[in-house]
């Protein structure tokens, strides 16, 4: 189908965008990398009367280290943060979730800031960017916020961000040393999207007893999140198979987890369970 008819608008600048975001309350959306918005408009699931791209916004792409903290521009394609040599060194788990993205054409448009912004339930960034402890900064007509991840997923397709906030940047803080990550998925074969995706951070002692642990989880539930039940599960104990095995049956404890054609909740359930496991010992195998 063809979208309906818009209006469209190309700003230079965060302050030019927020400006059209206000001018047009409601009738405007982002287009950033266009690989969720494009569809949706064609499938008219959204017919937005303005679009703001604000893909000439070049300073919203960069991926750099300050202080403590990596950031990252909203608008950092995947491949960007997939090929990035300071990600690779500082927080390989980031190369790695990139890498887990559709594909090529996908990784090459599509952008950090749209996937989270967008919320699909099975996107693979949300994962990291909770397992991370990262911090979005949101930017509207009033100022900054910054909110932290777990804050920024209120459910499916829907954010804490407001329609004239654009997302601007995510904040990671710096991983201590005998730090390992890994996001492992299930994906469905012809999108790549999550089936079950988690992504772990994990912070052990020289006697490989964890001393930090985040556990992100996506595809499961409506919205991705943290679980919290295997980290208190893990925190002080030191690590071996049993103890990974024990604590990461508690993955979607509690949960309604989702079913769908590609997968039933008590499918479900089970695999957010192994795939924890699975990527606990991966990223214990690298903290080591
Ligand atoms: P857009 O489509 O441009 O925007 C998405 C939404 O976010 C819109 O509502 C827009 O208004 C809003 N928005 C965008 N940027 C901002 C901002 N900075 N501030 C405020 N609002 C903003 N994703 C996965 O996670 N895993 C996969 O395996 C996967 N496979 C895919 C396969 C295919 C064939 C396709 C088409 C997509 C796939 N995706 C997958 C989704 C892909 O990663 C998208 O790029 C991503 O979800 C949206 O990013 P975007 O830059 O394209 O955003």
């Amino acid at each position: 189908m063809i979208p309906s008819s818009f209006e469209y608008f190309a700003p230079k600048t965060v302050q030019e965008a927020l400006g059209l975001l206000s001018k047009f309350p409601d009738e405007a959306k982002v287009l950033a990398g266009g690989h969720s918005l494009l569809p949706q408009m064609k499938l008219r699931l959204a017919t937005p009367k303005y679009i703001v791209d604000i893909g000439r916004i070049s300073a919203l792409s960069s991926i750099k280290e300050e202080g403590a903290k990596l950031l990252i521009g909203a608008l950092a394609t995947h491949h960007s943060l997939e090929s990035s040599a300071l990600l690779k060194e500082k927080c390989p788990l980031l190369s790695e979730t990139a890498a887990a993205i559709g594909d090529v054409q996908v990784r090459n448009r599509g952008t950090i800031g749209g996937s989270l912004v967008h919320a699909d339930p099975a996107a693979d960034w949300p994962a990291a960017i909770l397992a991370l402890d990262a911090e979005l900064k949101l930017v509207g007509p009033a100022g900054e916020r910054v909110l932290k991840a777990q804050d920024f997923f209120v459910d499916m397709l829907t954010t804490a961000l407001k329609p004239n906030e654009l997302l601007t940047e995510i904040r990671i803080p710096q991983l201590p040393p005998r730090t390992g990550g890994a996001y492992l998925k299930m994906h469905q074969k012809a999108s790549g999207f999550a089936i079950v995706g988690v992504a772990v951070r994990l912070t052990v002692d020289a006697s490989q007893v964890c001393r930090e642990v985040g556990i992100g989880v996506t595809g499961v539930a409506s919205k991705p999140y943290r679980a919290r039940m295997v980290e208190d599960a893990l925190k002080g104990k030191k690590l071996d198979s049993a103890v990974i095995a024990t604590a990461a049956r508690k993955a979607s404890e509690g949960l309604d987890a989702l079913s769908d054609l590609h997968a039933s909740s008590e499918y479900r359930s089970h695999l957010a369970g192994v795939y924890t496991k699975r990527a606990l010992e991966a990223a214990l195998a690298k903290a080591k």
